[in-house]
């Protein structure tokens, strides 16, 4: 089932989720509408404050392009991205390695905005599945960025937080505008 998609301004894309101590028949088929969501709206991830539930579960899907990362290990072993996509995760610790690097990004809580927004290239995120298994992640390009943004929004942190000053002042309007139309804040 898709789910609405909860717009900036909600005062739910900023809380500090809850860990996921208990994986429920409830857990597993929100997970399952989150990647319907995610598939219907375009997007490459999806956590679960941006359908209203502020638990820390996220799911991830870059595998349309498996040229978006130079690498990827999964428990230490070179894994095909296409056998962990789409990704469902709860609790989620990143070791983020620099240097840096700025990328075009987007969210689906903001319609309409992109903005370069500067994160390190590569992560080693250990994260849990809905098995109860721990997996940890080691990869970088675009797998690291949608972990590192989707881990963002478990802790009420949103890409315009990190949007440069300037790119934020020029988008100022925007956002206010999308506020007034979709938010309740
Ligand atoms: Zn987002």
């Amino acid at each position: 089932m898709v789910l609405p998609i909860v717009i900036y301004g909600d005062p739910v894309l900023r809380a500090k989720c809850k860990p996921v101590d208990e994986v429920t028949s409830e857990t597993r088929e929100l997970a399952q509408n989150m990647i319907e969501t995610m598939v219907e709206a375009q997007g490459v991830g999806l956590a679960a404050p941006q359908i209203g539930v502020p638990i820390q579960l996220a799911v991830i899907d870059v595998s349309h392009d498996s040229d978006c990362i130079s690498y990827l290990r999964v428990n230490g072993e070179d894994t095909e991205m296409k056998d962990i996509m789409p990704l469902i995760f709860t609790n989620p610790k990143l070791e983020l390695i620099n240097p840096k690097v700025s990328e075009q990004e987007g969210c689906l809580s903001f319609p309409d905005i992109r903005a370069m927004i500067k994160r390190p290239i590569e992560v080693k995120a250990t994260v849990t599945t809905l098995d109860g298994k721990t997996l940890v992640i080691e990869t970088d390009g675009l797998f690291s960025r949608a972990i590192q943004h989707e881990t963002d929004h478990l802790h009420g942190k949103l890409f315009i937080d990190r949007m440069p000053a300037a790119a934020k002042v020029s988008l100022k309007g925007k956002i206010r505008r999308m506020m007034e139309t979709y938010g309740n804040g």
